[in-house]
């Protein structure tokens, strides 16, 4: 399945306004059963929440980079068990993780940035997470990160990780929600969360790379505090970067 007739700018201008369960239930719609759910923050469980409640059919899947806090891995099952839906969990190849430890340590992303171990750690297990899908959903939202998300749309091609031999759709239904609309929901609809986020944590990831924050500090800031703050973003989005 795909889009077919209809055009992206089409469809990003019929959802301009759009209603994040409106734009699931299209994308269910359209690309059922090659459509999945990246799940890892506390936005990701409110697609997954809200798909759930079209009946649609979908995949959840989530990448264990091997340095995940308890909490988070602890966190994947619960969201398991809350909607009795199988998530795949998605790991690195021991081998390259193993040449990087071995040639650089545990740590080496505090030294020479984080884009190495993120490529192996992430990327390249959600190459694979994305191989036989048509279409993702993600939890991207335009108030994540003032640097690179402002400008991510509803929908779009997505430009990393399409070829020129398959199209790859990616949906992000809650860009224009804001942090306190999905606190809201999670609340609303008794969504489970990571209990990291009553520590302080806002944006979670991995635990050497993740840091709570303080009152009035922006989320993203939590994140790679070691690096440029225009450059956080894992590889996963990192199309944001060139926008
Ligand atoms: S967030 Fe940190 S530990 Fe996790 S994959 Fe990226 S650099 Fe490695």
């Amino acid at each position: 399945m795909g889009l077919g007739t209809v055009a992206i700018p089409e469809v990003t201008k019929f959802f301009a306004e759009g209603d994040p369960h409106e734009i699931i239930r299209f994308a269910l719609e359209n690309f059922s059963p090659r459509i999945a759910i990246s799940f890892s923050g506390a936005e990701d469980v409110v697609l997954v929440d809200m798909a759930v409640k079209t009946g649609g059919e979908f995949s959840v899947f989530s990448l264990d980079t091997g340095r995940l806090h308890p909490e988070t891995y602890q966190f994947i099952d619960k969201v398991r068990e809350h909607y009795g839906i199988p998530i795949e969990v998605y790991s690195p190849q021991a081998a390259a993780v193993e040449n990087l430890v071995k040639a650089k340590g545990l740590y080496s992303f505090y030294k020479d940035g984080h884009k190495e171990c993120c490529g192996i750690r992430k990327v390249e297990p959600l190459r694979r997470a994305l191989r036989s899908l048509d279409a993702w959903i993600t939890g991207q939202r335009h108030d994540q990160s003032p640097s690179t998300r402002t400008q991510v749309a509803i929908v779009e091609t997505d430009p990393v990780f399409s070829s020129p031999d398959h199209e790859l759709i990616k949906f992000n239904p809650l860009a224009k929600w804001t942090s306190q609309q999905v606190w809201a929901y999670i609340r609303e609809n008794n969504v489970p969360f990571n209990p990291l986020h009553e520590r302080g944590y806002v944006s979670i990831g991995c635990e050497p790379c993740t840091r709570p924050v303080l009152p009035g500090q922006h989320e993203r800031e939590g994140r790679w505090w070691w690096e440029d703050q225009t450059k956080k973003e894992c590889g996963l989005h990192v199309g944001n970067l060139e926008r």
